[in-house]
């Protein structure tokens, strides 16, 4: 067994669905448009980082930790998905935002809010030094005895998630008669790609795994993602026939001025998903990652005659502070 030894809290029963986007798909010229629908999850509104949960909590609870810290900035579906995940499993969460406290609540602090998690504001501030506060965080609560767990920290960890994922999708496609050819998944921080590229070079035979960038640089995602990978390989003692050259095309050509940033084609393809599919997407992530597949569907570099399988990696509650985007 793929993951036997490794700790695991179920917090997925069931596989989400494949949805055909057949009315997107006349529009395109290509009837072989699938989504994966990772935003539709029984908690916490879904979203990909419940995956990722599941065995980074698996991890807390085998070290024996009893609270989960998790940073983010306010507008973070991480804080929020630890804290539902934490609620679920009755486990104590604190989470630490990179901002000052908010007049008004709203979109995921505003789910926070409702699921009474304790929640700090610590001011503006970058990055890294939220890291550093996080860390210091972390030594005063050990110091009065607790044993803190900091979600998302051990990125390998986190994107054993995917590699899961990347089984149920190819059996899924499988058992739908649905002969995928495409993957495209987002890149960012590295976990959700790295580990569905992983489970894709073990067991996804002709697949090519399209990753667009939503944040770094090719030349950066790409350390994240090698780095994260030979950490599966050495975590799960596998290393897959196929390497990620064999599999993957990474692209930055999407993101324009930046992280968060929309350009003209996200807020399109956040239209055109509502208007034709009745689907919501926000426009950090999946915006920019639909536009990228778009564009290669209408550049003919993912062929008509293939099948495309996309994945929606939720994050719906943030799309409520982007509404000046759409005005
Ligand atoms: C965090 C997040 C991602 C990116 O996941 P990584 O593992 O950092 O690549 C994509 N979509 C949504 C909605 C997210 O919240």
């Amino acid at each position: 067994m793929l993951f036997s030894g490794i700790p695991r809290v179920k917090l997925l029963e069931e596989e989400t669905p494949i949805q055909h986007l057949n009315n997107v798909g006349s529009i395109m010229g290509n009837n072989n448009i699938f989504v994966k629908r990772d935003d539709l999850m029984p908690i916490g509104m879904g979203g990909n980082k419940i995956r990722c949960l599941e065995f980074w909590l698996g991890d807390a609870i085998q070290k024996k930790c009893d609270v989960l810290l998790v940073a983010g900035a306010s507008v973070s579906n991480q804080c929020r998905l630890a804290a539902a995940a934490a609620a679920k499993i009755g486990m104590r969460c604190i989470i630490l935002h990179s901002s000052n406290k908010p007049e008004k609540y709203n979109g995921n602090i505003l789910l926070n809010k409702l699921m009474g998690t304790e929640t700090i504001f610590l001011g503006e501030m970058d990055e890294y030094t939220r890291k550093e506060y996080t860390r210091k965080y972390a030594d005063e609560l050990r110091e009065k005895g607790f044993k803190p767990y900091i979600i998302a920290d051990d990125r390998v960890t986190g994107s054993l998630g995917y590699v899961n994922s990347a089984l149920e999708l190819v059996h899924q496609a499988e058992s739908k008669n649905i002969d995928l050819k495409h993957v495209v998944i987002c890149g960012s921080e590295g976990p959700t790609e790295t580990g569905l590229l992983y489970g894709l070079c073990l067991f996804g035979n002709a697949f090519k795994v399209h990753v667009v960038s939503v944040e770094y640089e090719v030349s950066h995602l790409k350390k994240l993602v090698s780095g994260i990978f030979d950490g599966i390989c050495e975590k799960l003692n596998l290393v897959p026939p196929r390497k990620i050259e064999d599999v993957a095309v990474f692209y930055d050509n999407y993101i324009g001025e930046g992280y968060a940033k929309p350009t003209e084609q996200s807020l399109e393809a956040v239209k055109l998903l509502a208007q034709k599919e009745a689907i919501f997407i926000e426009n950090t992530y999946n915006s920019k990652v639909f536009a990228g597949m778009f564009d290669l569907v209408k550049k003919g570099v993912i062929d008509p005659n293939e099948a495309v399988c996309c994945y929606i990696t939720g994050g719906i509650p943030a799309l409520f502070k982007q509404a000046d985007f759409f005005i």
